[in-house]
């Protein structure tokens, strides 16, 4: 833990799907605290929709690095890049290249702009972006265990998960087979042993992208890429798995089966956490009701509202609803948003700790809206350094987020090196380094520690 004095660590209380309770996290390893959350498919921009999850996360890993630090958390975010959408949109897309060569151009483009787009809402990095098609033989592994042990099959050119084998299937979505089985809507494909069994691995046709695999050349089902770098890069079982409720089921339900049932393990995950969904304007966002609009349009064009909003607009208009709870997301709440963040003092946190008001709010199965309002009456009552520090524990301090978390650091590096040079009595190569600095738009300001006199120094972005 953190450990700061004057900082105590709050208890941290999380809604958790799994059980439908609030109750106080515990790490498995306080050392390595561990969440997976799933990430997009790259054949297309992200919509404002896609854009919550990501904001919530953030969120929660910013708040997770304050209490465990921040060497102590390994947050990872999938890249889905292998998706019969993502097929379909290469033919129609680069009709001129071969399918290989179009699939990457489109998936490429895909996720370099849904990082840009990432990076926009003030997200830090998480620690690991791992692609489906870099994972393709983890997969093959879990499904040949699930083969040998009995949890699934193979059938018509198919390998699926034999959801009856797994005596608690559907904790998570709280679905029973039977009644599954009982909707009369569910076709039963004649070759599955039961109608909610799922594709674990499909064979590719010549014109479908493959891989080789022991049941021939083929591609995987849309879950088990979950399940295969979730494992890979965190373990058999971690802390939190977060998406929003959307994925509930089948998705988060048949990762949980396909994992559990690989390793043997009475959990995937110990927290399973779910935002709300997003409606823009009253009505499901749909591209045939024509309120659909990319984080894209929203930033960069005059699509919504006839002008562009910024980034962090977007993201406390997020922010000023609990991430449990529907957002009906609108033109007047990023006005409310951007009137409120104007009202905010650009700031730099130097070596403030963020204002306990803001972490218990957030610590309270991250209650933004509580911790907004504590930000807000922070930003009137005076320590610049306290409310800047808060607000970066919310990721809403547009100056830190113009800079990148690793120039930062470096910035930091250099400040430090100079007092040390300052001290040194070596003034000649101290102001070198402030010059270069300067010449880098990095203004410093020297000033004393008024408890010890000593020198500190602070610096600015200058604008
Ligand atoms: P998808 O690309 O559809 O798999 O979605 C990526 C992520 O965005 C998933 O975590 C979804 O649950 C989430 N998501 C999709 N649409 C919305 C929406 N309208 N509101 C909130 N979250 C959404
Ligand atoms: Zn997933």
């Amino acid at each position: 833990m953190d450990g700061q004095p004057g900082s105590p660590t709050p208890e941290l209380k999380l809604y958790n799907t799994l059980t439908r309770e609030k109750t106080v996290f515990a790490p498995i390893d306080p050392q390595n605290v561990r969440m997976y959350v799933c990430g997009p498919t790259v054949y297309d921009f992200a919509h404002i929709g896609n854009a919550r999850p990501v904001i919530v996360f953030d969120v929660l890993f910013r708040l997770l690095n304050h209490v465990y630090g921040g060497d102590h958390v390994t947050y990872a975010r999938n890249i889905t890049d292998v998706d019969d959408k993502i097929n379909a949109r290469a033919l129609r897309d680069y009709p001129g290249l071969s399918l290989n060569a179009a699939i990457r151009a489109v998936t490429e483009k895909t996720e370099k702009q849904f990082l840009d787009d990432a990076k926009s809402l003030g997200c830090l990095e998480p620690t690991v972006q791992p692609r489906a098609t870099d994972n393709i033989a983890q997969m093959i592994e879990i499904i040949e265990k699930l083969i040998a042990n009995g949890h699934a099959y193979t059938a018509a050119g198919e390998v699926l998960f034999d959801t009856k084998s797994m005596a608690d299937y559907g904790q998570l979505s709280k679905r029973n087979l039977d009644e599954q089985q009982a909707g009369a809507r569910i076709a039963v494909d004649a070759h599955k042993k039961s109608p909610g069994d799922f594709v674990l691995w499909k064979l590719s046709s010549e014109s479908e992208p493959g891989w080789e695999s022991p049941w021939g050349r083929g591609r995987p089902g849309w879950h088990i890429e979950c399940s295969a770098m979730s494992g890979r890069y965190l373990g058999d079982v971690f802390d939190i798995h977060g998406g929003g409720l959307d994925l509930i089921f089948p998705h988060h339900e048949n990762e949980i089966a396909q994992s559990r049932c690989a390793h043997g393990t009475k959990v995937m995950a110990n927290v399973w956490m779910h935002n709300g969904f997003l409606q823009v304007e009253g009505r499901k966002m749909s591209k045939s009701e024509g309120n659909f609009v990319t984080i894209y349009e929203l930033l960069h064009t005059e699509k919504f509202g006839g002008r562009q909003w910024p980034g962090d607009v977007l993201r406390v208009a997020m922010l000023m609803t609990h991430y449990r709870e529907p957002i009906d997301f609108s033109i007047k709440r990023l006005e409310e948003a951007e009137r409120l963040l104007s009202k905010w003092p650009a700031a730099e946190p130097g070596d403030a700790k963020p204002d306990a008001s803001v972490v218990n709010a957030l610590a309270d199965d991250l209650n933004t809206v509580a911790a907004i309002q504590a930000l807000h009456a922070l930003a009137q009552s005076g320590d610049r350094a306290t409310f800047a520090a808060s607000a970066q524990l919310l990721g809403v301090l547009p100056q830190a987020a113009e800079i990148d978390e690793a120039v930062a650091i470096e910035i930091d590096r250099r400040v430090k090196t100079r007092l040390e040079l300052l001290k040194a009595k070596n003034f000649a190569e101290a102001d070198s380094i402030r010059d270069t600095l300067l010449a880098e738009g990095i203004q410093l300001k020297d000033g004393k520690d008024a408890a010890t006199g000593e020198r500190i120094t602070t610096w600015e972005v200058k604008r």
